[in-house]
């Protein structure tokens, strides 16, 4: 009898883990940021180890999400034994057994260092990105690494979001705010699909155009419209910064973030 709840015990996190890798999802976030908006920030950003990335969006992640948000808890059949409810709207972390191998994803290292760049000044080393959303979201993701990151690359070169909205007269600027509508409007009509909008707030507080999500089926390969709206802290009218810093301004700042960091 001893023995058998041990056993339990012992069984009961490695059916978790399993239930965990085994998650439906319902689509993919493809998130884009804009890097005049990661810097323009208090935190301020770092050019990565392979030099300063284009004044274009780059992929932040690709991340599986649910359609509605579940109970974590209740997934594993705890909430009966009186274990709080926490809300879980995407699965991460599914496989912590399989780290991100640079031998995997050999071929695609040149596309990623351009449209995949670190702008974090903890290390300036892109791969430590990949690998942290390949651990986070990627292993959740049904996908293997090198389709995970094909897939990614492939989404983003299908449609040029920064393109997009300039042929819609919405370009980098220190002065002008743009209608979020419009934004919204010029990414629908030249995607021909509904994305999210995400807004964070520059150092002087105003408010700033930063992530895209768009919307992919489970495959990968299609987008969609995105099935729920998303609380992104956007106004009415929002900014869209220049990603400024010449190569010696951004070493200069890169140095005297590490060192604060
Ligand atoms: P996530 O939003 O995917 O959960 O977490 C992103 C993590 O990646 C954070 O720990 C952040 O510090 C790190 N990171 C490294 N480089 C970047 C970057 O260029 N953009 C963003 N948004 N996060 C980055």
């Amino acid at each position: 009898m001893r023995l058998s709840v041990v056993a339990v015990a012992l069984l009961l996190p490695l059916a978790a883990a399993v239930l965990a890798s085994a998650e439906q999802f319902d689509f993919f976030y493809l998130v884009q940021q804009w890097p005049g908006s990661f810097c323009d920030t208090q935190q301020g950003c770092c050019f990565p180890d392979s030099g300063k990335p284009a004044a274009e969006f780059g992929i932040h992640g690709l991340w599986p999400n649910y359609a509605q948000c579940r109970s974590s808890a209740g997934e594993v059949g705890l909430v009966d034994m009186g274990v709080m409810r926490r809300k879980k709207c995407w699965p991460e972390y599914c496989d912590d057994g399989k780290p991100l191998s640079l031998w995997e994803i050999k071929d695609l290292v040149k596309q990623l260092d351009q449209s995949w760049p670190t702008l974090s000044c903890k290390s300036g080393k892109s791969m430590e990105f990949w690998s942290y959303e390949w651990r986070k979201h990627g292993t959740c993701s049904d996908l293997g690494q090198h389709d995970y990151f094909a897939a990614a690359l492939a989404l983003k070169s299908r449609h040029n979001l920064t393109a997009i909205l300039a042929d819609a007269g919405i370009v980098p600027s220190d002065d002008d705010t743009y209608f979020l509508s419009s934004i919204s409007d010029a990414i629908a009509e030249g995607t021909g699909f509904k994305a999210n909008l995400e807004c964070n707030r520059d150092k002087s507080g105003e408010t700033q155009l930063f992530q895209v999500y768009q919307c992919v089926d489970r495959s990968g390969n299609s987008l969609i419209d995105c099935p729920l709206p998303m609380q992104g802290k956007c106004r009415d009218r929002v900014k869209l910064p220049p990603f400024v810093g010449d190569r010696e301004l951004a070493v200069a700042d890169t140095s005297a973030a590490r060192a604060a960091g």
